[in-house]
């Protein structure tokens, strides 16, 4: 599962810079050159990190922070923001809209890529590639395999993205919406009635297992994973 990371720079030779490095790291790196452009491609698709310089052309990257951390859908939107400005001050003012961090330029290439990971193991440590567990059942992202009670779960790759998300994300009801935008990431173009078939599926496969009751149906809200 490969995070995505939006890189937000109106300055061609940093946002190549920058983009070069996070592709050599591994990561999936999707470029703009203004805040305005950052909204249009967040509606679409939530990335897993957004890396937003301060200083842009229209709307500053610090006003797009503070109006992603105001709504529900990025409130949890892991931000690094990259600042020419090294006052103290300003730097105060940055943590304090919400960033997760905060890069000085000119700043190493390769620093930057360890912060980039040091917020995802922080703020989604699901990315991080580790196996998760819950009760019986075992998710190993490495491999893409899940096994219960020494017995291998066959799963389609949604199925799977799926589980991953709600082991990762237990004991908290999601809304269809919600669900395609983290799991699909999409929540326009893809019909809510999908996520009920993939949950009639992942279900049948977790049934032989005795694992299916943790996938609740909460009725007029959505769906919640009991790790209990
Ligand atoms: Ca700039």
């Amino acid at each position: 599962m490969t995070p995505t990371i939006l890189v937000v720079e109106d300055e061609p030779a940093i946002m190549e810079l920058v983009a070069v490095n996070l592709k050599h790291a591994g990561f999936l790196c999707v470029s703009t050159g203004s805040a305005e452009e950052a909204e249009t491609v967040i509606r679409s698709a939530l990335p897993d990190l957004v890396i937003l310089d301060w200083m842009l052309p229209g709307q500053s990257g610090l006003a797009l922070a503070k109006k992603l951390r105001s709504e529900d859908r990025t409130r949890d939107l892991p931000i690094i923001l990259l600042t020419a400005r090294v006052h103290e001050e300003d730097k105060v003012r940055g943590l304090e809209t919400g960033a997760d961090d905060y890069v000085t330029k000119p700043f190493s290439p390769k620093e930057l890529v360890a912060r980039v990971r040091a917020v995802l193991r922080r703020r989604a440590p699901h990315l991080a590639g580790e196996a998760v567990k819950i009760g019986d059942l075992q998710l190993n992202p490495a491999n893409h395999q899940v096994t219960a009670k020494g017995q291998v779960i066959e799963l389609g790759p949604t199925e799977f993205r799926l589980l991953f998300f709600f082991m990762t994300h237990p004991e908290r009801v999601y809304t269809r919406a919600q669900l395609l935008d983290e799991v699909w990431g999409d929540h326009v173009f893809i019909e809510e009635r999908t996520v009920d078939v993939r949950i009639r599926r992942l279900r049948a496969a977790l049934g032989p297992v005795g694992e299916d009751e943790r996938v609740k149906t909460v009725r007029g809200a959505g769906y919640c994973f009991q790790a209990g």
